[in-house]
């Protein structure tokens, strides 16, 4: 199996109906590279910059950040790269930002709500980000975005910081996107509306599931209820991806589920264009698409969205759907 794998390292992402869907990595450092390069990842859908921050033991200096992004952006040679403004918060600590206690972490300052907090320290990592887009093709993308006005507010500093560098003649990227994850059930809801104001969304599923079941991603007491083909969540989904295509801009998804077997016939029926996910389940997911046309799953949104009542229903649903392929 891992043989047949590797063969579709550079073949192109398609349904054995030729039609292609975009398979992108999620990289944590720039050092993850490799591993994108040698699973034939397409894109880079989400770079976790967070992570810059963790591995040092003071802010990152906009010029270290500008050379990471940089690093990434050309690593992929004109395929995009998805990097998401800094996710400090919820489970993800800095030893040298004093931060206040909070009762409920993942629902208190964190991500983008920290940084537009910090004007400063986003400005830095905006800075970079504008610079480093000149390299390539870039995807800026904020996470945690909950409202319209929240989501202004951070377009109108990435507005701010663009004019500083264009005042000052610094080349910005002409195919540069401005996106946000879709992971507070808030922003699902409302996706028609959010689609007129970005250039496409990212599904964060790890926190959407988290956030609309309110069972914490990480605590194995509450699992049974931490389940991506909750009908519930999956109507959440499909809102966000009939949203996006109404609007004319792209939806993509980059949470676990993307890279999840089960889950996946499910998205290609609700046409999600672009799964993000660990280089080492790209091969896998190209696999499974190359047996998959359109027609099989034809109908299984509707059934997985309004007909199943349970999660266990859907992971049947999609077990009979794909035992008729063969
Ligand atoms: C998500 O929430 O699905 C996501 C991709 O972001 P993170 O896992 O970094 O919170
Ligand atoms: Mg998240």
């Amino acid at each position: 199996q891992k043989a047949e794998w590797k063969k579709l390292k550079d073949q192109p992402s398609q349904t054995a109906d030729g039609k292609h869907f975009t398979i992108a990595a999620n990289i944590g450092t720039p050092d993850d590279m490799k591993g994108v390069l040698e699973n034939g990842a397409e894109a880079v859908g989400l770079y976790r910059t967070e992570f810059l921050y963790m591995d040092s033991s003071d802010f990152p200096t906009e010029d270290a950040q500008f050379e990471a992004y940089k690093a990434v952006i050309e690593g992929m040679k004109g395929k995009q790269v998805i990097i998401r403004t800094c996710d400090i918060g919820g489970d993800k600590h800095l030893d040298y930002w004093d931060l206040p206690e909070e009762m409920n972490p993942f629902l208190g300052l964190r991500a983008i709500r920290l940084s537009m907090h910090n004007k400063d320290i986003f400005k830095t990592q905006l800075r970079a980000l504008l610079r480093a887009s000149a390299y390539g093709k870039l995807g800026i993308m904020f996470p945690m975005i909950g409202t319209l006005t929240e989501l202004r507010k951070a377009k109108a500093i990435l507005a701010e910081v663009r004019a500083e560098l264009e005042a000052k003649n610094v080349k910005i990227g002409e195919d540069l996107q401005v996106g946000m994850m879709i992971e507070v059930p808030a922003a699902a809801i409302l996706a028609d509306q959010f689609a007129k104001e970005v250039d496409f969304f990212s599904i964060g599923t790890n926190d959407l599931i988290q956030y609309t079941m309110a069972a914490d991603r990480g605590n194995d007491g509450v699992s049974y209820l931490y389940q991506p083909y909750n009908p519930s969540v999956l109507r959440l989904i499909k809102n966000t991806i009939d949203g996006a295509h109404q609007n004319g801009i792209w939806c993509g998804m980059c949470g676990e589920a993307a890279g999840d077997s089960v889950m996946f016939p499910i998205l290609l029926s609700m046409g999600l264009d672009e799964y993000s996910m660990s280089a080492t389940s790209i091969l896998r997911i190209r696999s499974l698409m190359k047996k998959i046309s359109l027609e099989d799953v034809k109908e299984l949104a509707n059934e997985a969205c309004y007909v199943s009542e349970t999660f266990e229903d859907n992971a049947k649903l999609v077990a009979e759907t794909l035992k008729k392929l063969n």
